[in-house]
């Protein structure tokens, strides 16, 4: 039995009529950018992260670089961002003109922490862009206080994190000045193809987000500000639109998944990931990834792979080693470069069922009983 890293087929499945239908209605409605479905779309999303603005753009890239832009963040200013995420955490700051400053994560949650960002700010400093890493909430309340009492900008990038929440308090999306998510197929709410969106509250970044996307305009050729093409497309928001509701359901089977990978690892050579706090916070985590971490990851994912199961590696090779960063003046990253080496993330979504998990273990167990017997022979 194969164990698939995330299988999107058996996700769309159940629901391939509705998104045929949407696709269908799209086709028949001639309208393909910027009508009613990215419109009604914007609202929904809105609506789930409790927000009041959301604004379509063309992926999550994006969305994460036009926060920045319409929140004023340009050339000369620094930006804080972790060291240990997705290359585009860092391009976006790139592309707004400001300079990414990496700090290192707290080694527990693997999410930013307010003494690593304190100490990064200077008098350049305009943004804190924290990321929601695997799907786990970062310390929105401790990085918050830190960019009100410095006057500083926090963008969320919650590309890995829809409908992650704190209570009653609010959701991904819902915590910074702005926030961007990716709709890119594997994330947990995926289109069937690129998308992205900014979130807010502050009508005015709305406004500005919107022109922005749009050619710097909002009415036909007239050009305010030097803007891109970057919009939902009709097709995309109404298939998102068909997807949305089964967000928290989704989420919910992956916290299931989560809590099953949590027991059935206890005994085995990986270290599994921190539990999310509890009470309140319990829903702070949707579980993106699933990421273990070995001294021993090539062998066991070579090991899994004969068996199977397929695993990933986010990320082998962090921004600040990549050739394009090769220029950057940054401090050590130690804990990012130790976790380069260390993470395996194994299959995670809600396509798994109980005896996928056990069979992930029994693989794992097996390959420590291996390692050990080798042990014993030399
Ligand atoms: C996926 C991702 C992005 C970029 O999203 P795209 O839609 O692929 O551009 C940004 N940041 C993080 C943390 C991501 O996981």
């Amino acid at each position: 039995m194969r164990v698939p890293f995330l299988d999107l087929q058996a996700i769309h499945g159940p629901i391939t009529s509705e998104l045929e239908k949407a696709a269908r209605r799209v086709m028949l409605g001639g309208r393909f950018v910027l009508g009613p479905e990215t419109a009604s779309f914007e609202e929904e999303f809105a609506g789930h992260c409790g927000v009041a603005h959301a604004i379509g753009v063309g992926n999550g890239l994006d969305a994460l670089h036009l926060s920045l832009r319409a929140l004023g963040v340009g050339p000369g200013d620094e930006v804080v961002v972790p060291g240990n995420t997705f290359v585009a955490t860092w391009l976006a700051v790139t592309m707004s003109g400001a300079t990414p400053v990496p700090v290192d994560p707290d080694p527990v949650t693997l999410n930013m922490t307010v003494e690593a960002c304190a100490a990064a700010i200077t008098s350049r400093t305009a943004a804190i862009m924290p990321v929601h890493l695997y799907g786990r909430l970062a310390d929105v309340d401790g990085l918050s206080a830190l960019a009100t009492r410095h006057g500083l900008a926090l963008v969320e990038d919650a590309a890995q994190a829809h409908g992650a929440r704190l209570g009653a308090r609010g959701a991904a999306g819902s915590f910074g000045h702005a926030a961007a998510f990716s709709f890119y197929p594997g994330k947990n709410l995926g289109a069937l193809g690129d998308g992205g969106a900014v979130t807010t509250n502050d009508p005015a970044v709305a406004e500005r987000v919107r022109k922005l996307r749009n050619y710097g305009s909002v009415e036909r050729y007239v050009h305010e500000s030097l803007g891109c093409n970057s919009r939902l497309d009709e097709l995309q928001a109404a298939l998102l639109r068909v997807k949305l509701p089964h967000l928290d359901e989704w989420n919910t089977r992956r916290r299931e998944t989560a809590d099953l990978y949590a027991t059935a690892l206890e005994w085995t050579s990986v270290d599994r990931p921190a539990p999310p706090p509890g009470h309140d916070a319990s829903e702070s985590h949707v579980w993106h990834l699933y990421v273990v971490q070995t001294d021993d990851r090539t062998r066991l994912q070579a090991h899994l792979q004969r068996q199977g199961i397929e695993t990933q590696v986010h990320y082998p090779t962090p921004p600040h080693r990549q050739a394009a960063y090769a220029d950057l003046v940054r401090a050590p990253l130690p804990v990012t470069d130790m976790l380069a080496e260390r993470v395996l993330s194994l299959p995670m979504g809600p396509h798994l069922r109980t005896h996928h998990v056990e069979r992930v273990a029994n693989a794992i167990t097996a390959f420590d009983r291996d390692a050990l017997v080798a042990t014993r022979a030399v």
